[in-house]
């Protein structure tokens, strides 16, 4: 039974268990008149709060006494919408796995304490997963991994079915295992696991975090940049602008020069702290450049500003120097960023070179390892604070009861904007996923596609 948007639904032409495609879901609107006009049913609150545009949605009429209520919506196209979704067979399969790649040629590079050289341009990958019922997920990560998805990682998904995410991680990882358990080919997979996520969510119709079980809907989040290539009026300016936004924890940059700048860092963070007051959180990251003992001796003068978290305060794969300093200093360190998969945290972990645990699901493998590792830190009673890929880990934070703090690059948003049509935006400090677009709810900017793609 086919309604578009204003249509009228006459109850007497309903039976249970009917299913309605709605042809338009265009505003607010349409759940009240529809739930009105058609009396003896009622919208889910699910429903009632829609104010997706996209995709088309179908729902299903389930009886509830003597009326019946509207229950589920899924994308056309999908299993869901016609009374369920066989998760022991192989409804669905995968047809094709294509890649996008967009770059924006003209944007200058950031600095941290170990990018040595300052590049030009902005890229970001995407990954689509394509099914022969027509629902398509979409991933995203670095383009580096574009080889290594469509040479070696397309072919392990190909004819198989999305919902056995599990299975298709543990093929893709034994597939790289001779050249890739950690690295680039990790990228790889972790795209990949992020658009079967996405696949598999909107199967179900449901955004991302509803799928995963939320722990809550609204996140903190600190204001994230500070880069080292800023002056120190740059860098002021930069950070006063995530508070005037309402964002009371701010991160900033040290180990200026690979570390070789002590005295400049501590000039630049006592600016930060003096402009945004003692209100503020302030998080430091070193990216990798100090030294164990001169991390130790840093932290004296961290402490004076009152630093919230010290962050790879040394080379990431010297878990020793990490387990050292988080032994010797009073600020927690936080780690994790350049860490692959629970093997990997584990170590870390285990070995005590994390206070707070920041895995990135766009290196870990993926949000089926990330959240593993985040119930690992669960397990370990330790926080979890996501590294980066902000608009995915705002669905998986929403998933952590272990969860601190969600990172919000300015710098991620920026690309944001261009690369998709739309995202939800932050209000006074706190982020809440889309309640009603399945998946990630996110959709690329055809005019993005058009005029960046290589
Ligand atoms: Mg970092």
């Amino acid at each position: 039974m086919p309604l578009v948007k204003r249509d009228v639904l006459d109850p007497a032409r309903l039976n249970s268990h009917d299913t309605i495609a709605v042809l338009s879901l265009a505003d607010r609107d349409l759940g009240f008149q529809f739930a009105k006009a058609s009396r003896g049913y009622r919208l889910s609150s699910h429903g009632r709060e829609s104010t997706a545009k996209r995709p088309l949605c179908r729902w299903s009429i389930a009886p509830k006494g003597a009326q019946a209520e509207l229950v589920h919506c899924a994308p056309e196209g999908s299993l869901a919408h016609d009374g369920g979704v066989n998760v022991q067979g192989t409804l669905v399969k995968i047809t094709d796995v294509t890649t996008t790649v967009l770059r924006q040629p003209d944007v200058l590079g950031i600095q941290d304490a170990t990018i040595r050289h300052r590049e030009t341009g902005r890229s970001a990958l995407f990954v689509h997963i394509r099914t022969d019922q027509g629902v398509e997920g979409l991933g995203l990560g670095q383009p580096v991994a574009r080889g290594i998805i469509e040479g070696s990682l397309k072919s392990v998904l190909i004819e198989q079915d999305p919902l056995c995410h599990e299975k298709l991680w543990d093929d893709m990882f034994w597939r790289v295992r001779g050249y890739g358990r950690k690295g680039v080919a990790f990228c790889g997979i972790s795209a990949i696991d992020i658009a079967l996520w996405d696949l598999k969510a909107k199967i179900f119709g449901v955004p991302l975090y509803r799928l995963l079980g939320p722990y809550t809907d609204r996140v903190p989040i600190y204001g994230s940049g500070g880069w080292t290539s800023f002056s120190e009026a740059e860098l002021v300016r930069e950070q006063m602008g995530y508070v005037e936004r309402g964002i009371p924890r701010v991160k900033m940059k040290v180990a200026k020069d690979f570390g070789k700048s002590e005295r400049e860092d501590v000039r630049r963070l006592a600016a930060v702290r003096k402009a945004v007051g003692d209100d503020v959180e302030i998080y430091v990251d070193a990216n990798n450049g100090y030294y164990a003992k001169q991390a130790i001796g840093m932290a004296r003068h961290l402490a004076d500003y009152g630093v919230g978290w010290f962050e790879e305060p040394v080379l990431a794969d010297d878990i020793a120097g990490l387990a050292a300093i988080a032994r010797a200093i009073d600020i927690p360190v936080a780690t994790g960023e350049h860490e692959y998969t629970k093997y990997g945290f584990k170590e870390l972990i285990a070995q005590g070179g994390a206070d707070i645990v920041q895995p990135d699901v766009g290196r870990v493998g993926g949000v089926t390892e990330w959240m593993k590792v985040a119930h690992m830190a669960h397990a370990f009673n330790l926080p979890v604070a996501p590294h980066a890929v902000q608009l995915v880990h705002l669905h998986l934070a929403c998933c952590t009861p272990n969860l601190k703090v969600v990172e919000y690059l300015g710098v991620s948003e920026e690309g944001d904007r261009v690369w998709y049509t739309e995202f939800p935006e932050p209000k006074d400090g706190y982020w809440s996923p889309y309640p009603d677009r399945p998946g990630l709810g996110l959709e690329l900017n055809p005019d993005a596609v058009r005029k960046y793609a290589v």
